[in-house]
């Protein structure tokens, strides 16, 4: 499968960071970087830790760095935000009272995290899709982040299921186990759910909000990052890859 990378980042100097949060599409999108001769020297991989990761999701990690050879730094929101955060908000117990006090968690522990990872970067690196998701659709290869202020490429935004999945066989590429219990994206613990076969691959995520937003923040090309946390009440009152099936 064609990438087009190679001639983007020929004409990009500076450093390049590819950002990977264990899906499938993470894992193809980091065997293309690191096969890319134009990258070599100036690469380097990161993940945004938001301490609520499952466990299987910390395995697949230092799998991903013993089968790819390399060190996926990890990035995570200071102790002291943290902590503000889970006191705002009873823990991560009002991220379902909202769809601002959700993105509220996302920007802290992703969003925040992820200026420090870009840092100095010339352009970073993305598994996004098209075909993801609704919120995606007319996805380009190259792109400008104007919050992060950095070229984003986004290899594999034209990519299909099937091309994916074709990839990923082809090179023997590790998946993150939970795909072989029916998750169809890799998020938090408190946040994703396995799918129903027809439902959207994204649908497992933030499942209550009943589609109202698929988006973490990070990725949102034209919706604000930053939400505050609505008032708190006073009292507490959802395509499937075949490799993933098999
Ligand atoms: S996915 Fe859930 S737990 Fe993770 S940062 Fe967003 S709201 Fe918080």
């Amino acid at each position: 499968m064609e990438s087009g990378i190679e001639q983007i980042v020929e004409k990009i100097s500076g450093n390049v960071a590819l950002a990977f949060s264990h899906q499938a599409e993470d894992a193809a999108a980091l065997h293309i970087a690191l096969s890319c001769k134009a990258l070599r020297g100036r690469f380097f991989a990161f993940t945004l830790d938001t301490r609520r990761f499952f466990p299987e999701t910390e395995t697949y990690h230092a799998d991903c760095e013993a089968f790819f050879g390399i060190k996926i730094t990890k990035y995570s929101a200071s102790d002291a935000d943290i902590n503000a955060l889970e006191m705002e908000l009873d823990g991560i117990e009002r991220i379902r009272d909202s769809v601002e006090n959700r993105l509220h968690c996302c920007h802290v522990r992703k969003a925040m995290p992820l200026k420090a990872a870009l840092a100095g970067k010339s352009a970073w690196i993305t598994g996004l899709r098209a075909a993801q998701a609704a919120s995606r659709a007319g996805l380009n290869i190259l792109e400008w982040d104007g919050e992060n202020k950095l070229v984003k490429i986004n290899p594999l935004a034209a990519w299909t299921d099937d091309e994916l999945d074709s990839y990923i066989k082809t090179n023997n590429i590790p998946l993150h186990p939970l795909y072989k219990k029916g998750f169809t994206s890799i998020g938090c613990a408190p946040c994703t759910r396995a799918t129903a076969p027809g439902e959207d691959r994204r649908a497992g995520r933030w499942w209550w909000e009943n589609g109202a937003c698929v988006e973490c923040g990070i990725h949102a090309r034209e919706a604000a990052l930053a939400r505050k946390p609505a008032a708190k009440p006073e009292t507490k009152t959802s395509g499937r890859l075949s490799i993933i099936n098999g």
